[in-house]
């Protein structure tokens, strides 16, 4: 006669698939799939972390070439077309009364569909 111990039960490992028998929250099969699996989120991650960095900071080398350059809007195709992407921003206020504000770290500006205006530095 086989039986199980009321908290085990058999489980799938997150990492390659087999069949795990032991604690009901236990994910792995081995400490090398628990590693495997960790490595790999973790450099998921970091992945993620330097793809938003590298846009942020694209972005604000565009926003500070503009005010090098005495400018303080531009459209938003023109932006576009030199790399900068609307999407990514350090922070946004939303306009009460105006348009919404925008900033990229120490660099605001107000954005429409079309264009940005207003571009100046503000410490947050
Ligand atoms: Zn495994």
């Amino acid at each position: 006669m086989s039986y199980k111990l009321h908290d085990e039960v058999e489980g799938t490992c997150l990492e390659c698939g087999s069949t795990i028998h032991g604690r009901r929250d236990k994910r792995f099969c081995s400490l090398s799939c628990k590693n495997k699996f960790n490595n790999r989120t973790q450099m998921a991650k970091r992945q993620m972390r330097a793809k938003v960095m590298a846009a942020l900071t694209g972005n604000y080398a565009i926003l500070e070439a503009l005010l090098i350059e005495k400018k303080t809007g531009a459209s938003l195709e023109d932006l576009s077309e030199l790399g900068f992407d609307p999407a990514y921003v350090t922070s946004h206020r939303r306009g009460r009364f105006s348009h919404d504000e925008y900033a990229c770290f120490d660099i605001w500006y107000y954005r429409t569909d079309t264009r940005i205006f207003n571009v100046r530095r503000k410490l947050p």
